[in-house]
């Protein structure tokens, strides 16, 4: 199959590397920060040098994982020999600055079926729930060990994507490749409780402006959040933390999403879906952005309040829902 030429030749370029430098999305989630380290933390054990680049950093969400701490905000330049290989990323503007100054990178491990395939080999499984259960499926492949480190990053990854193993995409080989990662060492109810249960308590008074102003028409349910509600509930990230899967789980409604205002003008958008006969990747395609089926995100400049009330149109006209 094309996947298995593709993987030989990506195990080939990965034992001929000596220097990689590895690097995943803005606004990481545990996908970007588990199939980074977990590639990372499995090249280092067979012996390479390894720079890991998040333009954002870790969020302190996954500060738990081993390798965390090593985690750059910006490669250093060394020969320009390096192996650069992007994660969980569909296209080059979701990776930020990390590799401004870089050629076009050798290596894209994804699963999204939005991926523009901009590296020069790229492997997309858009049928995997993460970047993670890609990595998993092929490391032994390429001969790379499933450390209990590597195998805890990994684990976090599908944990986070999956949303703890409920989106629809789980089949049971998936659960059968999380026994195998706990076989290698990978604690499930702790990697569980930090990723998916542990909450700051700004995070949830953070939580609770966007939900005093919940909407729903329709077949739509929404709310925003605010940079004044960040500064008043002294939240210090930018993302929305995973309200939006809050809202995904009230009844009744077909689509979720959430509006987060960002610094300089700007805004961010979530959809989430349950419903199989809907794909808001093609909504957020439209405004930009990318991602799955039922699970699909957007940036864009402009005012949010402004722009909602046609964004929430357009996202109903789009999937043909109420
Ligand atoms: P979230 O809504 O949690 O930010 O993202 C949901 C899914 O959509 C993730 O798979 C994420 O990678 C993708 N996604 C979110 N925002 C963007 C974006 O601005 N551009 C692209 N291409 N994908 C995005
Ligand atoms: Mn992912």
């Amino acid at each position: 199959s094309r996947h298995a030429a593709l993987s030989k030749r990506i195990g080939d370029r990965l034992r001929a590397g000596r220097r990689f430098v590895l690097v995943s999305h803005i606004r990481p989630d545990g996908d970007a920060v588990g199939s980074l380290l977990g590639l990372g933390l499995a090249l280092e054990t067979a012996g390479k040098e390894v720079q890991m680049v998040l333009a954002d950093g870790v969020p302190e969400t996954f500060l738990h994982l081993e390798g965390a701490d090593r985690v750059r905000q910006q490669p250093q330049r060394s020969a320009g020999d390096e192996v650069v290989i992007v994660l969980d990323a569909s296209d080059l503007q979701r990776i930020g600055p990390a590799l401004e100054g870089f050629d076009q990178p050798d290596i894209c491990i994804d699963h999204h079926v939005t991926n523009t395939g901009f590296a020069r080999l790229n492997l997309v499984e858009a049928d995997m729930p993460a970047t993670a259960a890609v990595l998993a499926r092929y490391l032994p492949a390429w001969g790379l060990d499933i450390t209990p480190s590597v195998a805890s990053a990994l684990l976090t990854g599908i944990l986070t994507d999956t949303i703890g193993f409920r989106t629809t995409g789980v089949r049971s080989d998936l659960l059968r490749m999380a026994a195998d990662l706990m076989d290698r060492g990978a604690r499930l109810h702790h990697l569980y409780h930090r990723a998916l249960v542990a909450r700051r308590f700004e995070a949830v008074r953070y939580w609770g402006a966007g939900l005093s102003r919940l909407q729903a028409d329709g077949d739509l349910v929404w709310t925003t959040l605010t940079l004044a509600d960040r500064r008043q509930a002294d939240y210090q990230e930018d993302d929305d933390a995973d309200l939006v899967n809050v809202l995904s789980a009230i009844e009744g409604f077909r689509v979720a999403m959430i509006f987060v205002e960002q610094p300089a003008g700007r805004y961010k958008i979530s959809w989430r879906t349950a419903d199989p006969q809907l794909n808001v990747s093609q909504v957020a395609r439209r405004f930009g952005g990318g991602g799955h089926a039922a699970a699909a995100g957007a940036e864009r400049a402009g005012d949010l309040q402004t722009d909602l009330p046609q964004i929430v149109a357009e996202t109903k006209a789009l999937l043909g829902i109420r």
